[in-house]
């Protein structure tokens, strides 16, 4: 399979940031900015203005301000903002998968969909608008009200890794703006050119709508302007999605502060194959979540901890299923895996094998194919190991999946528990004593637990994260609206005595 040219790809980015109405200028590449890549051949395409540490102090500044005035804006008002944002999203779905397909090398279909997820956020989040809703509870004493309200947070700095380059910007923005905060974007420096039209879109949606221009900013660059987010007071909450390595340095410092933070971290998710399980079923779910997106999602399945019974049969569907995957350029018609983003992730990738192998696992697949000397594609690997050692233990960012056994289900339990990382996890299994057992309080200790049905793609609609080095986030659906807003509890004495609380008497 062929690779586009860096041209071709240069003129789909400039077209698709031209139809979102994105008006940045954009350098040739060696120019001075942060460069613009593309996974899909290795190339820089061009470069991007980088944000100096005076315009990203400005740009915290104009959120904060506006936050004086969004916070007062009713908060069904708020969601027509978040209501127009969608639309715009709907009408430029295809372009803004092009420029994730550029940038992030997802296939198109992902990429797409990475959009769509977007775009149900933002249906979900005008819904909440109108459900912000506070508990009234039992006063103990007579003549009194006692309620919870919720009140809109302030500036939320959002940081966000190359894999999901506009889903978590989305996740967190349409939230975070109906619940009446504003919003400053640090998107990975790998994915500039996403970032650019995503804002291009919020500030239409914002200018339709005649909402604060500076509800939402974006500023562009490396670690050190994330830092700056980190560090700066009047940022009130940082949602922070990366690699541990980045929480461990970002948790403590937003600490150290006392401002709060969202984490969403690395996974080493696991599935587990019980002999029950339906293996049309299972193959399928292990090969999208495995190989999909060439490895790299937070969700991306690791391990697979199949029975000793089925384990055989198994591992030679997947690697049959593998040997038929179509690997090359993402936007082509019919590819299911695209590129590991940059060379150390190949490097990582050779790396974590070599020390399988020297665990005594058996390796099939992982070889890179050959399309161009920038690029790195690679055949997913699927890794039998004798035993969960250290390597397993690690998330390497690449399409590895390692593949172990058992004999009881609590031994399976006790394996999928045993990494540091608390993302998602799954079971395949017709046995509902089972499904039930690893959704339990002693059964998988995941953010997410899932049963006939691999570890990625999850819905909008549920509460996202996960425990351990995960971070203990949550994003999205259900009541993750809550980290985005801070709660009063307010009591109300209707009446015409001072009765106070447990009873006290006091002169
Ligand atoms: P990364 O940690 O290298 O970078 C993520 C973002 O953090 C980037 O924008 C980067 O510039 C910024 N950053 C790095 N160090 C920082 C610091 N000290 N202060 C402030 N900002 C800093 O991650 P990546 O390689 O872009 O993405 C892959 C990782 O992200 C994987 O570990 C994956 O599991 C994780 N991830 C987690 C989720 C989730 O929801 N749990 C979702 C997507 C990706």
């Amino acid at each position: 399979m062929s690779l586009p040219t860096a041209e071709t790809l240069r003129d789909r980015a400039r077209a698709a940031l031209q139809a979102v109405g994105a008006t940045v200028e954009l350098g040739a590449p060696g120019e001075s900015g942060l460069p613009a890549s593309t996974p899909v051949t290795g190339d820089v395409l061009c470069t991007v203005p980088e944000t100096t540490p005076d315009a990203a102090d400005a740009a915290i500044a104009a959120a904060a301000g506006a936050f004086a005035q969004w916070r007062i804006t009713p908060a069904p008002v708020r969601g027509a903002l978040v209501a127009r944002l969608g639309e715009l999203l709907v009408e430029h779905q295809a372009d803004l998968g092009t420029l994730v397909t550029i940038e992030a090398g997802k296939i198109t279909s992902e990429a797409r969909g990475e959009v769509q997820e977007m775009i149900d956020v933002c249906q979900f989040a005008v819904g909440l608008s109108r459900q912000l809703y506070g508990r009234t509870i039992a006063s103990e004493r007579p003549g009194h009200r006692l309620m919870e309200t919720w009140h809109p947070l302030g500036a939320v700095g959002v940081i966000t890794a190359f894999n999901f380059p506009v889903a978590v910007w989305a996740w967190n923005t349409a939230i975070a703006l109906v619940c009446g905060d504003t919003v400053v974007w640090k998107p990975s420096e790998l994915t500039p050119l996403t970032a650019i039209a995503c804002q291009a879109l919020i500030e239409r949606a914002a200018a339709d709508v005649g909402a604060p221009a500076d509800v939402s900013r974006i500023i562009l660059g490396n670690r050190d302007i994330g830092e700056q987010l980190v560090d700066d007071p009047r940022v009130a909450l940082v949602s922070a999605t990366g690699s541990v390595r980045m929480g461990r340095e970002v948790g403590p410092r937003v600490a150290q502060r006392f401002g709060r933070s969202l984490l969403e971290l690395g996974g080493n998710n696991a599935a587990i194959v019980a002999p029950s399980a339906d293996l049309d079923l299972a193959v399928r779910g292990i090969v999208f979540s495995a190989a999909g997106t060439a490895g790299q999602r937070c969700t991306t399945l690791r391990r697979v901890i199949a029975h000793h019974s089925i384990v055989d049969t198994l591992v030679e569907r997947i690697t049959a299923a593998y040997r038929s995957l179509p690997i090359g350029d993402p936007a082509a018609d019919g590819t299911l895996v695209g590129p590991l983003i940059h060379e150390r992730s190949y490097r990582d990738m050779v790396g974590a094998l070599e020390k399988a192998r020297a665990d005594g696992g058996e390796v099939v697949g992982g070889a890179r194919r050959d399309l161009g000397e920038g690029s790195f594609y690679v055949e997913p690997a699927v890794v039998r190991m004798p035993a969960q050692t250290a390597v397993v233990h690690e998330e390497t960012f690449a399409p590895i999946l390692y593949v172990l056994t058992y004999d009881a289900l609590d031994e399976a339990i006790a394996l999928n528990n045993a990494v540091p990382q608390g993302l998602s996890s799954a079971i395949f299994t017709t046995d509902v004593r089972e499904a039930e057992t690893f959704m339990a309080a002693d059964g998988s200790d995941c953010g997410i637990a899932n049963v006939n049905i691999g570890t990625s793609g999850a819905e909008i609609g549920g509460a996202f994260g996960g425990e351990k080095q995960t971070g203990g986030g949550r994003e999205s659906g259900s009541d993750a609206w809550k980290a985005y807003m801070r709660r009063a509890t307010n009591t109300v004495n209707y009446s015409s005595k001072l009765p106070l609380a447990q009873g006290v008497h006091f002169g």
